[in-house]
């Protein structure tokens, strides 16, 4: 048995664990990190960027099989596109294996000792690792858990057969016919709309009264409109009891309580995912919780001295940037700098079509802490390069304080409003005031203007409607 000692050890190299042994590393931390499957977690492999390769396929193919229809307007003549789900799986196994050694060559850059093997906690301070050459044991000053975590399984219709989670779902060997998705959140509805623009019938159950439920109802319509003429079919307040006899339909219980049949070649539950905080000695170590989550501070210190934890493993919300800014704060924390959590903003993004952005405070909750608040909202009906793009569907909403104009929330629905995220953040996390962003120069044409109108409307004199 081989035994090591570092200064910080890092359990899990997805966005968060890899972040903070890469910073750690720079600032001349002794770590080692340790990752059961490759590098990039969860989102690399499994999550963001395999999910984005299969949309930005699926809307390539949508947008050529619309032209071939004879429907677009554009004037472009194509025959009608074939897929081949296959090629494009592949195609998006590449990327995934470029990025990994990406993420390998930095921590290798920045020192860290890469351990490959799954992880178990003898202590708080020492962990056994299952790897190819036999057992290692590695013991740390500080440790830090970045776990992550897995789709949450319904006991009634466990993964297996027809029954997928979103993991097998992005390497799928060909598009299904027919597709049940159980679980309208952004996961599903992400992968549902991607396999429908490929040709799929999707049908989507939901147990809310709406899927999307996180976001208000306005900012969802273009979203909803979409599924429509997506022929997706949307079931809501309808639940899910499990498998046909002969495995080719979801049972479910609808609305008003009759018993239905979605006829369906592959069933994709995504109903969540849970932190992974068992099955590898966490239990042993008497860490506080809030749920199934570590319970964190301001510094994701844990409630035990020396052990920190970020990322998924730590609650709402499981967001990539979240746990890669939580892991470069922790490993600057261990190199003693003065860091806690002091971010205004994790901007999330659901790429459905059209993509939905929300940055900082709905209405409602802007309200419920400012009192009085001002609202602008510029539609991509108005905006020149939305309807250059055929997205004129959807807008920009800014949210502000009506006394000072402190910008506390701003939302947009359209197509590539991912890209006005960084924007949106920036403002918030710079403090800004309606004031400052109607008075910086947006380009033109661009959708961007759009966030400049929103402003200018919250204070009264908009100029393009
Ligand atoms: P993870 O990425 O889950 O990494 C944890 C790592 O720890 C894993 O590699 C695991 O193998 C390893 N591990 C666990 N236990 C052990 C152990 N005992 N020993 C050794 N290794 C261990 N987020 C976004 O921000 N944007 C998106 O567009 C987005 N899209 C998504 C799409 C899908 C389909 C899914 C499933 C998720 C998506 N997410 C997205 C969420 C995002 O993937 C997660 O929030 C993010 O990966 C969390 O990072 P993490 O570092 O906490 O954990």
């Amino acid at each position: 048995m081989k035994e090591i000692s570092c200064k910080l050890l890092v359990i899990g190299a997805g966005p968060g664990g890899y972040v903070c042994a890469i910073r750690a590393g720079q600032l001349g931390v002794d770590t080692v990190i340790v990752e059961a499957g490759k590098p990039g977690g969860t989102c690399l492999n499994v999550g963001c960027i395999p999910s984005k390769a299969l949309i930005h396929a699926a809307e390539e193919f949508e947008k050529i099989a619309h032209m071939a229809s004879g429907k677009d307007p554009l004037g472009i003549k194509v025959a009608a596109p074939t897929l081949e789900l296959a090629k494009t799986v592949a195609w998006k196994d590449g990327i995934v294996s470029r990025l990994n050694s990406g993420v390998a060559g930095l921590l290798k850059k920045a020192r860290v000792k890469t351990v490959q093997g799954w992880a178990t906690f003898r202590d708080g301070k020492t962990v056994e690792v299952e790897t190819e050459i036999g057992t290692q044991v590695i013991r740390a000053e500080t440790v830090v858990i970045a776990t992550g975590s897995a789709p949450v399984e319904l006991p009634f219709l466990p993964f297996g057969g027809p029954v997928i989670s979103s993991t097998e779902a992005l390497a799928l060997g060909d598009v299904p016919k027919k597709l049940a998705v159980v679980g309208g959140g952004y996961i599903g509805l992400e992968l549902g709309m991607a396999f429908a623009r490929m040709g799929s019938k999707v049908t989507v159950v939901e147990a809310l009264p709406r899927v999307l439920a996180q976001y208000d109802a306005e900012l969802t319509r273009p979203v909803l409109k979409r599924l429509g003429e997506l022929g997706v079919e949307v079931m809501t307040g309808a639940k899910a009891k499990g498998l046909s006899t002969k495995g080719d339909a979801l049972l479910v219980e609808t609305a008003d309580g009759k018993s239905a049949k979605v006829a369906a070649d592959k069933i994709l539950v995504t109903v969540g995912r849970k932190p992974l905080t068992e099955g590898w000695g966490l239990e042993q170590i008497d860490l506080d919780r809030t749920g199934k989550f570590i319970r964190i501070d301001d510094q994701c210190r844990s409630s035990m001295r020396g052990i920190f934890a970020i990322g998924d493993v730590t609650g709402e919300p499981m967001l990539a940037h979240r746990a890669m800014a939580q892991g470069e704060m922790v490993a600057e924390i261990v190199a003693g700098h003065k860091r806690s959590w002091d971010k205004r903003a994790i901007p999330a993004i659901c790429f459905t079509d059209p993509e939905l952005v929300t940055a900082g405070l709905s209405p409602e909750e802007a309200k419920a802490l400012a009192g009085e608040i001002k609202i602008g909202q510029f539609p991509f009906a108005a905006n020149g390069r939305a309807m250059t793009r055929q997205g004129e569907d959807g807008f920009v909403r800014v949210v502000a304080r009506a006394d000072n104009h402190l910008v506390l929330g701003i939302q947009a629905v359209g197509q590539g409003v991912s890209e006005l995220s960084a924007a949106f953040g920036l403002a918030l996390e710079m403090g800004a005031r309606l004031e400052d962003i109607a008075g910086t120069i947006h380009a033109h044409p661009t959708q961007g203007e759009g966030f400049q109108e929103a402003a200018l409307k919250a204070l009264g004199h908009v100029l393009h409607v």
